[in-house]
């Protein structure tokens, strides 16, 4: 592969318990299995010996659940594959419960730069219900923990829409969230899946508590001087999380690991979710990938503009892009879900940010 510019994901599927909303591919119990998996990546990522990368993402699962001698060997691996370019973005997502200083040095010292704390909430007790291991407490430890081992760069993640929780409760998560001073905040709405253990128990949250949720925490977030740069996250300046930007921009993202997705020359893909799976086919020379898609034509203009209308700068609309959406496009407009911010640019507004999921749909099945 010709050396090229992207991003590199790296799932680690490991965690202590499974938290009741989460149906992520992840493996409670199996920590025994790191070594290997380690070494699974390691043939994984040779595949793509030469590239640039200029954003690095180490996300789970548990990552923290990694030694210091696990997390060398990751990075050493990470660097003799690729070419980190200078100032290169990476991070490391951290579980408040396992994060102590040590940890925190020891990530500093193999070059991460970021790092994304789950907090979720701030009551101890919506944490036990959903079966985290930190209590609001051990997270304000860990952040702070983070910050003095020279971190520059904190994330905090929220979620709003949990079987109960009150607007009270959220606007008190928020509050909490901005004492500690973080760059970022990406709050997500509760999306209850089904294979989760909260899917299961049949909670489904109400919509309109968490539009009014979603807007409190733009508001007061706006007011405390972070911009609202996508439709979840909220960043002081020069703080955007330049990982995702590559998601949201349709841009290259190589994906390793178990479930990992990619995208690159034109090609989306998805490793396969099972982790014996994933082990078998590495080491036996096989590759991982379970799926994979050409996007071309229409359905790359559709994945572009679904992905950059998440983003407070909006999206181009070249004359594809018309031809294809156009008339949608024009009745959102009337209907204020969607502005011009320029020439050839739209952007949603507010309410239409709030209402994406119905935009998005329509979009997939314009004529
Ligand atoms: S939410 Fe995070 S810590 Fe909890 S089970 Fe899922 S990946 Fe693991």
């Amino acid at each position: 592969m010709a050396v090229s510019d992207a991003g590199l994901y790296i799932h680690i599927p490991f965690c202590a318990v499974k938290c009741r909303f989460c149906h992520f591919a992840t493996f409670p119990g199996l920590r025994g299995e790191i070594p290997r998996y380690l070494r699974a990546l390691s043939m994984e990522l040779a595949g793509w010996k030469g590239m640039a990368l200029d954003s690095v993402y180490v996300g789970g699962g548990t990552p923290t659940l990694l030694s210091e001698e696990e997390f060398r060997v990751l990075f050493a691996t990470v660097r003799r594959v690729f070419h980190l370019e200078p100032g290169a973005e990476i991070t490391v997502e951290c579980e408040p419960a396992g994060t102590g200083r040590e940890k925190l040095q020891d990530l500093r010292a193999f070059g991460v730069n970021r790092v994304s704390l789950g907090l979720q909430a701030g009551q101890d007790g919506l944490l036990k219900k959903m079966g985290r291991r930190h209590t609001a407490a051990d997270f304000a430890r860990a952040f702070r923990a983070a910050r003095e081992a020279g971190f520059p760069n904190l994330n905090v993640d929220l979620i709003y829409g949990l079987p109960g929780q009150t607007l009270a409760d959220w606007k008190e998560t928020i509050d909490f969230a901005l004492a500690l001073g973080p760059e970022h905040l990406s709050a997500y709405a509760l999306d209850v899946d089904e294979r989760s253990a909260l899917g299961c128990s049949g909670y489904r949250p109400d919509d309109d508590l968490q539009a009014e949720m979603y807007a409190s925490a733009s508001q007061r977030l706006e007011s405390e001087g972070y911009r609202h740069y996508e439709i979840s996250n909220f960043a002081r300046a020069g703080y955007e999380c330049r990982h995702n930007l590559r998601y949201w921009k349709n841009l290259p993202v190589l994906g390793a690991g178990v479930s990992a997705a990619g995208f690159y020359g034109g090609a989306r893909w998805r490793n396969t979710e099972r982790l014996s799976d994933y082990l078998e086919r590495v080491e036996t020379g096989l590759s991982p990938v379970a799926e994979t898609e050409r996007l071309e034509g229409r359905k790359r203009a559709e994945e572009d503009l679904i992905l950059s209308l998440r983003l407070s700068d909006g999206a181009r609309i070249d004359s594809e892009a018309e031809g294809f959406f156009g008339q949608v496009l024009s009745r959102f407009i009337a209907e204020g879900s969607l502005q011009k911010c320029g020439e050839d640019r739209i952007r949603m507004t507010r309410s239409g940010w709030l209402a994406s999921n119905v935009l998005f749909r329509e979009l997939l099945s314009a004529d």
